[in-house]
């Protein structure tokens, strides 16, 4: 049987070609994709910066929903017409990391969409281990935002966001929103500061107290409004050197400091406020299984608002003008390509 993928070809090209699908191996589940969202991992990818990883030849995608349509041999409980998501984390099960229970850290992870084929294709083969069960009341198309939401739901998890916490959210893109938003359904009082004016715009809108760090001393406002306390959690999600100098600033004695952004060189943080306030910082990578069943719940109970942050919804076969799009766009959030139907 054919089917339509879409192939990275370097240098923001990619090739929507006819390939011949392959049958599931054993313990593979095959999914008919559904939605497959862009990430900001994907853009840097179409940008060039991950050639040397990921090459000439890959499929890109892992914030994805789907259907069942078979199971390779030895799979049990699934089967053709399961709603699912996919968690998109291979991991070696014989590391320090996963020996210790850390499967979504281990020290050799192939991340699903990245280092093998990912979800731009009609038909996608994947471990059975990495699927979850959507319930009848979620849209596929909303659960294309699971993926990114399940690293939301882990950042907040590991940071203990307690109810009537103080919580700053450097970084207002798409992540940045979905920590915001599990952070404030968690009982955090949510500050997101941001640069840029159309997603300022949007965090207001969602009901979000808003700063911008080129307007006002972002620190000094933060400290303001907790009657000089600072910000009881503190997510780093801009990724720049500013936003990094910000969250020691803004944060409260014996406050946790979560690193949730890639940051692509090592940046200056300032030990002195670490120590003379006791801050605990936190790595926090992907996602552990209970953070996609929180990601699913969240979705179910509408805790987040999906319309909000998805901006575009194009075919498959316009892949090229959505990575376009999404690098010009200042109003874009989330784009999603709708792989069958
Ligand atoms: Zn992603
Ligand atoms: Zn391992």
């Amino acid at each position: 049987m054919t089917i339509t993928a879409a192939f990275y070809r370097g240098d923001k090209k990619f090739d929507v070609t006819q390939i011949d699908s392959e049958a599931p191996s054993a313990g593979q589940v095959q999914i008919e994709v559904a939605y497959c969202g862009i990430c900001g991992t994907d853009l840097h990818a179409y940008l060039g910066h991950m050639d040397a990883r990921i090459g000439f030849e890959r499929i890109l995608g892992h914030e994805m929903s789907g259907v069942v349509k078979s199971v390779g041999e030895g799979v049990e409980g699934w089967a053709e017409g399961d709603r699912i998501v996919v968690r998109p984390l291979d991991h070696c099960g014989d590391c320090p990391a996963c020996n210790r229970g850390h499967q979504h850290i281990c020290h050799n992870l192939k991340f699903i969409g990245l280092d093998s084929q990912g979800a731009m294709q009609q038909l996608w083969n994947v471990p059975a281990h990495t699927l979850h069960r959507l319930p009848d009341g979620v849209s596929l198309r909303d659960a294309a935002l699971i993926e990114p939401l399940a690293v939301a739901s882990h950042d907040v998890r590991m940071a203990e966001v307690q109810p009537g916490e103080d919580v700053l959210v450097i970084g207002g893109g798409p992540i940045g929103m979905l920590v915001a938003m599990v952070a404030r359904a968690a009982g955090g009082k949510v500050t997101i500061s941001e640069i840029n004016e159309n997603r300022l715009a949007l965090a207001s809108r969602l009901g979000f107290d808003t700063i911008n760090p080129r307007q006002v001393d972002a620190a000094a406002e933060i400290l303001n409004k907790t009657g000089d306390k600072g910000a009881d959690v503190i997510f780093e999600v801009s990724g720049v050197q500013p936003g990094v100098d910000l969250m020691t600033a803004a944060a409260a004695t014996r406050a946790r400091i979560v690193m949730v952004a890639i940051h692509a060189t090592k940046p200056q943080v300032d030990l002195f406020r670490f120590f003379w306030r006791e801050i605990r910082m936190l790595g926090a990578r992907v996602y552990e299984p209970q953070d996609y069943d929180q990601a699913i719940a969240s979705i179910a109970a509408g805790e987040i608002d999906a319309d909000a942050l998805i901006t575009d919804i194009r075919p498959l076969d316009e892949i090229a003008e959505a990575f376009a799009a999404l690098t010009s766009n200042p109003n874009a959030m989330k784009s999603l390509l709708q792989i069958n139907g």
